[in-house]
């Protein structure tokens, strides 16, 4: 089926029918299905359609999987490509054109510094199953098992993984503060702020009684996405790769999600020049199929034979969806235009921010937006901003979606609504995104004040 064409009626009736035997059948830990009732039928580009016959722009992007958008034509040529090769689709870990070329684009897009010097792992389907890799890896390089990790930071659900996301309780980690402006713990925020953070990292590390032996590593997301959008000041990331480099430390960057041009460098981790030890890879990189890789200093590489194995770590059409996502990328300077566009949008949203004293903080960095939304009625005569609002973001994502738009919700207490767009996106997408999220936080304003004084009148 073509996007234009109608969707068939009998896939209308099907709608209601197919979400009452999900929520029926599958898991309590449904999680963007509860939010989103939707049922994707078609997709193309930005754009859902549903069961329903409802269009949605989606600026979800399977997570901020789909740098390209859905079925974009190189990735769906790729796919085809392999399929009508007739090259097997299951080969454990054994070498295929398929996978060599897949290996020379990620190589050609990685920091030259970087690449010149590094091997590859591909590891299980999943971004939280190449977390594990790296923990792994570098706790056998060095011999040690302690972690340092930040605070909001999310890696994935495995344990590992879980340890290291800022809602673990582990004791083999040490949690250490992220910087953020909005609510920086030190209460000052901006570059002092972040210098205070880095002050900690460094003085628990030297003191003999802070109760930190010498980790394994040191493991952090550039932005922290699902934390609320929070981009790691550069100085900031080159003071964690001083202080991790100067008591050999391997430093992990976590570019799961803020990989392929995302945040308007093709890696986050060229924003500051940082080069880390282990890069962390995933979501993107697979062109929408699951597809998870470290890539690593080539002296880190202590493992014996089958050290790390697993089944499905030879996806072919991956590998070549994602080999097509990377060059189709790189080519198109797509990383400039969600540098050039997100700061566009940024900007709108600022905008809206002096009209809504709700948006507390906008933020991101390229095509990874933030905009946490606050209770300004709620703030304590002592506190520095106001206490964030979950139950308005929630209208927001909702009035969103009426409006057909889906976007996603992070940050602590989910109070911030995300924007993952593809890196396709066009000025009139982007102007569309924005007037739909321009309405949805109006209506949804008015009905949280509504429903507040109508809960007063009782
Ligand atoms: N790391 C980061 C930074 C992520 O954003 C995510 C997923 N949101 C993961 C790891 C885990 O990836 P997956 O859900 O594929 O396991």
């Amino acid at each position: 089926m073509a996007v234009t064409e109608p969707v068939p009626v009998a896939l209308h009736a099907a709608h209601e029918g197919i979400l009452r035997r999900q929520s029926l059948r599958e898991s309590a830990a449904r999680t963007y299905a509860r939010s989103l009732p939707i049922v994707p039928v078609r997709a193309r580009g930005l754009t859902i359609e549903g069961a329903d016959g409802r269009r949605y722009l989606d600026c979800l992007s399977g997570a901020g999987t789909l740098a390209l958008g859905h079925n974009h034509p190189v990735v769906l040529e790729a796919i085809r490509k392999v399929i009508d090769s007739g090259a097997p689709l299951h080969v454990l870990d054994l070498a295929t054109p398929v996978k060599d070329a897949f290996t020379t684009e990620l190589f050609a897009t990685l920091p030259r510094q970087f690449a010149d010097n590094a091997r590859i792992q591909f590891c299980g389907p999943a971004g939280t199953d190449a977390v594990e890799a790296a923990l792994k890896l570098v706790r056998t390089s060095t011999g040690r098992s302690g972690l340092l990790a930040f605070t909001g930071a999310y890696h994935g659900m495995t344990a590992g993984a879980l340890d290291v996301s800022g809602g673990a309780t582990d004791v083999r980690v040490t949690r250490l503060p992220f910087p953020q402006n909005y609510r920086c713990p030190f209460g000052i925020g901006g570059e002092r702020g972040a210098e205070l953070a880095a002050r900690w990292t460094e003085s628990l590390l030297d003191d003999p009684k802070g109760g930190v032996p010498t980790p394994a590593g040191m493991i952090l997301e550039p932005v922290q996405g699902e934390g609320g959008v929070i981009p790691a000041p550069d100085d900031w990331m080159r003071r964690m790769r001083e202080i991790t480099a100067a008591r050999s430390i391997p430093l992990i960057a976590d570019e799961v999600q803020t990989g392929v041009g995302r945040t308007g460098t093709f890696w986050a981790v060229e924003h500051s020049g940082v080069v880390p030890d282990v890069m962390v890879l995933s979501k993107a990189i697979g062109g929408s199929l699951p597809l998870a890789v470290i890539v690593y200093r080539s002296e880190l590489d202590a493992w014996q034979p089958g050290a790390h194995a697993g089944t499905f770590r030879g996806n072919q059409l991956a590998m070549a969806a994602g080999a097509a996502t990377l060059a189709f990328v790189r080519e198109n300077r797509l990383a400039d235009r969600a540098a050039t566009l997100g700061a566009r949008m940024l900007g709108r949203l600022q905008g809206l921010a002096a009209a809504h004293s709700c948006i507390g903080d906008v933020r991101g960095r390229g095509l990874m937006i933030g905009v946490e939304l606050v209770d300004p009625d709620a703030a304590a005569p002592d506190a520095l901003v106001p206490p964030t609002a979950p139950a308005l973001a929630a209208a927001v994502q909702q009035e969103c979606l009426n409006r057909g738009l889906i976007v996603e919700l992070g940050g602590r207490h989910s109070g911030v609504v995300r924007l993952l767009p593809p890196l396709t996106l066009t000025d009139e997408q982007a102007g569309a995104v924005l007037d739909r999220f321009a309405d949805a936080l109006a209506a949804a304003e008015r009905s949280m004040h509504h429903s507040t004084d109508s809960g007063q009148s009782c």
